[in-house]
């Protein structure tokens, strides 16, 4: 098949590498590849820390495609760190936040092994005195997000201009939080502010959890950065950092783990995570074209559900095979047809500058 993929993020990408595996000809078009949300992604690969009692369908997917990182991270030359995630409560109230998750998951099949506060401490000693217990999530893994795009971008094709629209049998969307009209209320921005620091003494594991009733987490990366994040908010205009974020994930960060008051500040970025209406993504044909499929709003799990993502988009191009759970036509999309011209040219006000293209 002739694909063309719109969006080089890491589910554009995904979905271009394992198609090109599969012997397909393949175009990626982005006006800035790799500057979406999953330039800010922590990379937690975290199927269960904040999964909710509505969200089995996610919990599902994000166990198979925990499953796939492994080998899909070996193959694109990436590191998988695989220690697991601590979700620590701060404060006695916190900690009900951590055994509620743990109930919810145990409810699930899933049960993590409780921690008292020093024990916590015991595993993890970069951890606060004064956390009070946490819950082991010993399968939880990390990867950074930027190395993977990389990888990624340098499988699928080398850069250069091209704005011309190609023939193509199928256009795959994967532009993130922007869809397409007519499909762009399928899609919402949900910002993320989130922070990089350089320490000597980084945590061993993902420290996630609840400081004072805020959520945080920070991610160790296996050379001494460290992920500090992040806040979410709804909202409609374009993602730019706050003070306020910054200064409550500061806050919180350097009460859970001390140490990080000695730590190098890198950078503050924000972008939308993109949220479906039920925050659930959308894998399968376009509402109102069956030439156009969608591979969006993976919200806060675009870079786990990865491999997953391309995976499910091929076998739907090669066999038809579906996820209901996942199908976009869940939703109610007036059906207009869209002329593929717009598709390339003008779907979110913005021109694509240049082609990635190895068809
Ligand atoms: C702060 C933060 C932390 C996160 N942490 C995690 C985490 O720890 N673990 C996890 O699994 N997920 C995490 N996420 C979620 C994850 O980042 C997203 O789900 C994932 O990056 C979505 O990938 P994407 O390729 O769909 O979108 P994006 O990465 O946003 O990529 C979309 C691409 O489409 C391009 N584009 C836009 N419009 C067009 C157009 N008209 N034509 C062509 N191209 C276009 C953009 O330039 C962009 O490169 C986090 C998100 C945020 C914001």
């Amino acid at each position: 098949m002739r694909v063309l993929v719109l969006g080089a993020g890491i589910i554009g990408l995904s979905c271009a590498e394992e198609l090109l595996r599969r012997g397909h000809q393949v175009s990626v078009v982005d006006p800035a590849p790799g500057s979406g949300a999953s330039y800010a992604a922590a990379g937690m690969l975290s199927p269960s820390s904040e999964v909710w009692h509505t969200e089995r369908d996610l919990l599902r997917l994000g166990l198979s495609s925990i499953e796939l990182w492994p080998s899909y991270a070996g193959r694109l030359g990436v590191h998988l760190h695989r220690t697991g995630t601590l979700l620590v409560g701060f404060d006695r109230g916190d900690l009900q936040h951590v055994e509620r998750q743990a109930a919810l998951l145990e409810s699930f099949g899933a049960a993590p092994e409780m921690l008292t506060g020093s024990a916590a401490r015991r595993l993890e000693p970069t951890l606060s005195p004064r956390a009070t217990g946490a819950a082991l999530l010993s399968e939880d893994h990390s990867v950074d997000p930027r190395s993977v795009v990389e990888a990624l971008l340098s499988r699928v094709g080398r850069a250069r201009d091209d704005p011309e629209p190609r023939e193509c049998d199928v256009t795959v969307v994967a532009t993130g939080a922007r869809l397409p009209e007519p499909w762009s209320s399928l899609v919402r921005g949900v910002r993320g502010e989130i922070l990089r620091a350089h320490t000597d003494d980084p945590p061993t594991r993902t420290i996630r959890g609840w400081v004072h009733g805020e959520p945080l987490y920070v991610v160790p990366r296996a050379d001494g950065g460290v992920v500090i994040g992040a806040t979410a908010e709804e909202h409609d205009a374009d993602p730019v950092v706050t003070l306020g974020g910054v200064a409550r994930l500061l806050d919180s960060a350097r009460l859970l783990v001390p140490g990080l008051d000695r730590a190098t500040f890198i950078e503050a970025c924000a972008r939308d995570r993109p949220g479906t209406p039920d925050n659930v993504p959308l894998v399968g044909p376009a509402p109102g074209r069956d030439d156009v499929i969608l591979a969006a709003g993976f919200f806060r799990h675009g870079v786990l559900l990865a491999p997953l993502a391309a995976q499910l988009v091929a076998d739907h191009l090669e066999t038809g095979h579906l996820d209901p759970a996942l199908d976009p036509r869940r939703f109610d999309v007036a059906a207009a047809r869209v002329d593929a011209d717009r598709l390339v040219h003008a779907p979110s006000g913005r021109e694509p500058t240049y082609r990635k293209d190895n068809a």
